[in-house]
């Protein structure tokens, strides 16, 4: 095969992301760009101011991190391509390979990758690998419409140095700590268990299981209790009218009943205050990603990953601007009228943006939040692209950008409450009902409008006024576990203690499903008992390691580096230290160790084990956890006693409930007698 055909003699070779993006930059650049192919990937031949240029494409990573040396702990690492450090991604290879050829001819050099730490690694290890010696830049775009591509381009930087060693930095930490935990946690495993077994643990990762772990077994250990809530309908005219309970439930039976005689006997409830307000809503926030995943989730129901891969196309397409942002701000350079002017040749938005700049009066003043991004604004829609290529998933997430968009722009909302306190027998209820007096920008975004109530009787509205009871009873209802996580729970939590980054916590998550760690069941996160095992094991063997408050510093050690306050030298030395140390306790109590698995996973022939899951027993013929389950079951039938249940009773109510946690469920189906003597 020839190589180089139809190329110039020398060129500047302009190296994107994707595919998509290459294609972009070559059209605004060139709308008479030529394509090419080699080995199937595709480049364009264009001029650019006047000399000519070729835009060639990366496919995310082409490199990344490896080692030669087996066993752990292991510090040597080297960036090698990735088609020979990963299996799986051998597409990658024609990849690089095309870029071998177009960087031959190459005078010189711009990295045209997306603007944010991942990018510059991308942009300078194929630099570094490819095109040692040549002249490099980089562009920096926010979106890949024309004109902001033209204009990155005009005022192309150097590379970004800080950013490039921030990433690269990252890159490292998570490799060095992937690997060494992993391989000791295998190690341990396949040891205990006298075959080979591959266990993986990720810096973010690892954390982020174990708080889907902890949140799932408190669950499952979880005993409901008994509550009781008077019932009280008040006549007002001829209408039957149901009031709120607003005060402390009773926890006995008994205490409920004397209560509902007490209302009864006295016959009506009084009037004790009258409530009206008025609230003002502010519009939302422009979007950033963290944002968008959590209104995706609630109001589309896509999960935090789905929304970043179609947020990812839209941007390709240069329908909106970059999705991978932690800012909620529109920046004020931003042409917004010119955008709400593109915006309304799409029919669907012509009459909500008139009536946007009829209430805004032109004065287009978005509602911008806190959070900041060094490298990109908030999401906002171009107002240019082409929807053509995009399925329903694509236009329902691109409709909601829209509607945000307009939304921030627009004038608060204002509620009216009106909420009416009554009282009966020393114990408070209401009754409250809410309208929507100024539409504001729930006109433009109006997945957070409240359902209006109906009005309430004038009677009600007199504080001291009596109301005739007209039915009073109480029905008994039982404390709730806590729902297991969400998808987007756990990737709000990992933003709220500040581990991964934007771009890298929804993947994270999807990893946790891909090892079979977690498993989804209707569309909440379960733990699988190989997951169990792996947190166990974690928790109690690199308590450190996994630790939050770890992974956050070196989050904030990445960040520093960003802002040229450290060096990633420094901060690698430091986590060699960390991780080494909790290695050599690991290797140093290895046998104390591997005499402990048991506990966490069955395995044949290893003593005393629990009757229920063949885990280890510590006592009872029951693993630490059914232990625990059946101290709770014990424990819990007081307060099942004082509100007036029989422990026949206790028992047949925790074999039926529903919300009863599995691990007590199990006990309580396996040794109910059992539990019944000693409840005696
Ligand atoms: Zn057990």
């Amino acid at each position: 095969m020839r190589y180089g055909y139809g190329l110039p003699p020398s060129y500047t070779l302009i190296i994107a992301e994707k595919p998509r993006a290459a294609e972009k930059i070559a059209k605004a650049l060139d709308p008479h760009a030529v394509k090419g192919r080699l080995r199937g990937v595709p480049y364009w031949v264009i001029r650019w101011n006047g000399r000519p240029a070729v835009v060639a494409s990366a496919a995310g990573h082409l490199y990344s991190l490896y080692t030669d040396r087996r066993g752990w702990p292991v510090f040597e690492y080297r960036w090698v391509p990735r088609y020979v450090a990963e299996p799986g991604s051998s597409h990658t290879k024609r990849f690089l390979e095309a870029l071998k050829v177009l960087a031959q001819r190459a005078h010189t050099t711009i990295n045209a990758c997306d603007y944010d730490i991942e990018g510059s690694v991308i942009g300078y290890l194929i630099i570094k690998f490819l095109l040692p010696g040549r002249r490099v830049f980089r562009a920096k775009f926010s979106s890949l419409t024309r004109s902001e591509i033209l204009r990155a381009f005009r005022s192309l930087g150097s590379l970004d140095h800080e950013m490039v060693e921030a990433g690269l930095c990252r890159h490292e930490l998570d490799w060095m700590w992937g690997i060494n935990v992993s391989r000791a946690i295998s190690d341990l495993m396949s040891d205990a268990l006298g075959k080979k077994v591959i266990l993986s643990a990720g810096r973010v990762q690892s954390p982020t299981l174990l708080r889907a772990v902890t949140r799932i077994i408190e669950r499952r250990l979880f005993v409901p209790l008994p509550r009781f809530y008077p019932r009280v309908q008040v006549r007002v005219g001829n209408k039957l009218l149901g009031l709120e309970y607003d005060d402390e439930p009773f926890t006995s039976r008994s205490s409920a009943a004397e209560f509902v005689k007490c209302i009864r006997e006295e016959g009506y409830v009084r009037v004790t205050e009258v409530r009206i307000e008025e609230k003002r809503v502010l519009p939302p926030h422009p979007f950033n990603l963290p944002d968008l995943q959590k209104e995706a989730g609630q109001i589309l129901r896509f999960s935090p990953y789905t929304t970043q891969k179609l947020a990812e196309d839209l941007y390709l397409e240069a329908l909106i601007s970059y999705p991978r942002t932690n800012s909620q701000k529109l920046p004020p350079t931003l042409d917004n009228r010119g955008v709400l002017k593109a915006l309304s040749r799409n029919p669907r938005y012509r009459s909500l943006i008139a009536s946007l700049l009829l209430e805004t009066r032109g004065i287009l003043r978005p509602n911008n939040g806190p959070s900041y991004d060094p490298a990109h604004p908030a999401i906002y829609p171009t107002g240019e692209g082409s929807a053509k290529r995009l399925s329903k998933k694509h236009l329902a997430l691109y409709d909601l950008i829209v509607r945000r968009y307009l939304a921030t722009f627009a004038q608060p909302a204002v509620l009216r409450s009106v909420t009416v306190y009554v009282s009966a027998c020393g114990r408070r209820f209401r009754i409250s009902t809410l309208r929507v007096v100024r539409e504001g920008w729930y006109r433009y975004y109006p997945y957070h409008r409240p359902r209006e109530g109906e009005g309430i009787p004038q009677e009600l509205l007199k504080r001291g006024a009596k109301i005739p009871v007209a039915k009073a009873s109480y029905s008994i209802r039982y404390t709730k576990p806590p729902p297991p996580p969400t998808r987007l729970e756990l990737l709000r939590w990992m933003e709220s203690v500040g581990i991964g980054t934007e771009s890298t916590r929804a993947e994270i998550i999807e990893v946790l499903f891909r090892r079979g760690y977690v498993v989804a069941r209707s569309g909440r996160i379960d733990v699988s008992d190989l997951g169990l095992a792996v947190a166990s094991l974690l928790q109690e063997f690199f308590p450190q390691l996994v630790e939050v408050e770890l992974t956050r510093r070196f989050e904030e050690y990445v960040e520093a580096i960003r802002a040229r306050k450290l060096r990633c030298r420094e901060v690698v030395e430091e986590a060699k230290k960390v991780i080494s140390g909790s290695l050599e306790r690991f290797r140093s109590s290895y046998r104390k160790a591997l005499e402990e698995v048991p506990s966490f996973i069955p395995v044949a022939g290893a003593g005393d084990r629990c009757r229920l899951c063949g885990r280890r027993a510590v006592s009872r013929s029951l693993c630490r956890i059914h232990l625990e389950a059946y101290r709770r079951v014990v424990e819990a039938y007081e307060e099942w006693r004082r509100a007036g249940f029989s422990k026949e009773e206790y028992l047949d109510r925790i074999r039926r409930l529903k919300s009863v946690g599995q691990y007590i469920r199990e006990v309580v189906e396996a040794l109910g007698s059992e539990i019944l003597r000693e409840l005696s």
